[in-house]
C-alpha cells in the first residue's frame, strides 16, 4: 500500500506522516529529507548554487539512507538535526527546482519504496513520484499557523531562526515549490484536502487513519 502526502512547509505532514506510519504499520519517507542532503552535500563540498553539473552529479552519487526510526544519514554520517538548520534550509528549495536532480531524487525515492508498505511525504508525491497511490492526501494550514508550528519545531531542535526569518523563508519556499517547472506543488481534485490550521495532531492523524481503514 502507497499513501502520499503533500503540502506545503510546516503544514504537518511530517509530524503526521511519521504518526500514522506507526499506527498502521508503514515505512515513513521523508522525501524533503533527501532534498536537503544533497543542499547539505553541497555545502560540505563549497559547492554554490550555479554550479548545477556538480549539484546534479551530487544527487546521483550521494548515498541517502532513511532509518525506520526516522533518522537521516548522508554518506553513512548521521544529519538528522543537521539537514534542518538555517543553512540547508535557505537552499533547499531552489537545489529542488535543478529537474535532473529532481529525476535522480524520484528514482531513489521510488527505490526506497520498492516492495513496501509505505507513507511518503512530499510535494509531488501524489503527482509525479506515485500518482497511482492507494491514498492521496494534500494537507495545508495558514500561513500564520505554520509558522508557528515551524517556530516551535525548531526551538526544540535547538535551531536558532526568529518568527520573521521563518514566515520569509516559508512564503519563500511555497513560492518556489509551487512555481517549478517539473514537480510543483499542486492541488489537484484527486486528492483528498484537509485544513489543518484548527485541528489538533491527534485529530489529524485519526481523520487519515479512518479514510484509509474505511478505504481498504
Ligand atoms: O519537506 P521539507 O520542508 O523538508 O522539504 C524541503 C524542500 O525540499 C522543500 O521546500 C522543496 O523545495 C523540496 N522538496 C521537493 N519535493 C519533495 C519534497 C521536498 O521539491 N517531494
Amino acid at each position: 500500500m502507497i499513501i502520499a502526502i503533500d503540502g506545503p512547509a510546516g503544514s504537518g505532514k511530517g509530524t503526521i506522516a511519521s504518526l500514522v506510519s506507526k499506527k498502521l504499520n508503514l515505512v515513513n519517507i521523508d522525501t524533503g529529507a533527501t532534498y536537503r542532503c544533497v543542499a547539505l552535500e553541497m555545502l560540505k563540498e563549497g559547492v554554490n548554487l550555479e554550479e548545477n553539473d556538480k549539484i546534479i552529479e551530487i544527487s546521483k552519487n550521494v548515498d541517502i539512507n532513511l532509518t525506520e526510526d526516522s533518522r537521516v544519514f548522508l554518506n553513512k554520517e548521521e544529519v538528522t538535526d543537521r539537514i534542518r538548520e538555517k543553512d540547508v534550509t535557505k537552499i533547499v528549495s531552489q537545489v529542488s527546482s535543478i529537474e535532473k536532480v529532481r529525476e535522480n531524487l524520484v528514482a531513489l525515492q521510488r527505490n526506497m519504496a520498492k516492495g513496501k508498505n509505505v507513507i511518503m511525504e512530499g510535494r509531488d508525491i501524489t503527482t509525479v513520484v506515485f500518482p497511482n497511490a492507494d491514498f492521496k492526501f494534500y494537507l495545508d494550514a495558514s500561513l500564520d499557523e505554520r509558522v508557528k508550528r515551524r517556530f516551535e519545531q525548531n526551538k526544540e531542535k535547538g535551531i536558532d531562526m526568529s518568527e520573521s526569518e521563518i514566515r520569509d523563508n516559508i512564503a519563500k519556499r511555497d513560492y518556489n515549490d509551487m512555481h517549478k517547472k517539473v514537480g510543483a506543488l499542486k492541488k489537484t481534485d484527486d486528492q483528498i484536502y484537509i485544513d489543518t490550521s484548527n485541528m489538533t495532531i491527534d485529530e489529524v492523524v485519526n481523520k487519515i487513519v479512518n479514510i484509509v481503514k474505511e478505504g481498504n
